[in-house]
């Protein structure tokens, strides 16, 4: 860990006394290591109005964060509510990852470290997390989302209530165009944003997203119905999953209208975004 001068150590949600041991024993051999460390509870279950984030914002020189999520997942948590960029991101639920845990403490102790421990009351939070480095503020999400979870911010879309978001629900990561949208709590490792795994959009997902907003597959030209599927052998458009040879509807000139009409409302009502 060259360079670094601040650990964030971020405890598991719990009572596990063998990961509580893991992290009272790095807490105490990074700060034997002159390390200045701040111990927090889970990074996901912070609240992000708490003070917690104006202190890790605050930490001094490089930042290492070590906790029980996906290295892509605390990066982003960090970028979006402390805007703060780790320099390395170590995931201590991973067992291949113990060791760089561990080889994050070691070294000649250059100065005396420090511990400290912000003692937060968290309960079990469940919401999206956007990778910034893959959003293009499509905003699929926000048109999927019937919860208000996200809304369009300048040139962003934001999860401005994030805990209207449906536990266990991970919709609109399936329909991401663009694999932005990590649930760092779920069983599916894409969708967590494990190392080496990128979500990518679900037909069906994709589907459900065009019948819920009545939108035009940009790909096939149609609008999907809502249970239709197509026959077996029946081709079928790869973005929508529409049948491919359904009779009705190449667009017309008066739905293109349409279409475009709404697009222009749509970038009015955004101050000019366009989708
Ligand atoms: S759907 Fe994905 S890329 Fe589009 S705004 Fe939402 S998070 Fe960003
Ligand atoms: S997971 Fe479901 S409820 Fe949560 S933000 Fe996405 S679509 Fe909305």
């Amino acid at each position: 860990m060259a360079g670094s001068s601040s650990v964030l150590l971020c405890r598991h949600l719990g009572s596990d006394a063998a990961r509580t041991s893991l992290e009272d024993d790095l807490a105490r051999r990074l700060s034997n290591s002159g390390h200045t460390v701040l111990i927090t509870p889970h990074l996901y279950h912070l609240p992000h109005g708490s003070d917690a984030w104006r202190e890790i914002a605050a930490l001094p020189g490089d930042l290492a964060v070590l906790g029980w999520i996906s290295p892509r997942a605390m990066e982003c948590l960090l970028r979006e509510y402390a805007d703060v960029q780790p320099t390395l991101a170590v995931d201590l639920s991973a067992p291949d990852d113990h060791s760089a845990a561990v080889e994050a403490a070691p070294g000649p102790a250059d100065g005396p470290g420090a511990v400290r421990e912000l003692d937060l009351p968290v309960s079990a939070r469940w919401y999206p997390v956007l990778d910034r480095s893959r959003c293009t503020a499509c905003r699929h999400c926000l048109q999927f989302c019937l919860f208000g979870v996200y809304e369009a911010q300048e040139q962003r879309v934001v999860a401005v209530r994030p805990d209207s978001c449906k536990d266990g629900c991970p919709a609109c990561a399936r329909v991401c165009p663009h694999g932005a949208i990590i649930f760092p709590l779920s069983d599916e490792p894409a969708i967590a944003g494990t190392p080496g795994t990128l979500m990518q959009p679900d037909a069906a997902a994709r589907r459900m997203y065009y019948v819920r907003t009545g939108r035009r597959c940009p790909v096939c030209g149609r609008t999907a119905e809502a249970g239709e599927q197509p026959t077996p052998g029946q081709a079928a458009c790869e973005e929508c999953g529409a049948a491919a040879d359904r009779p009705d509807e190449a667009p017309s000139a008066v739905h293109e209208e349409i279409d475009a009409l709404i697009s222009a409302l749509d970038d009015l009502t955004s101050g000019g975004e366009s989708e």
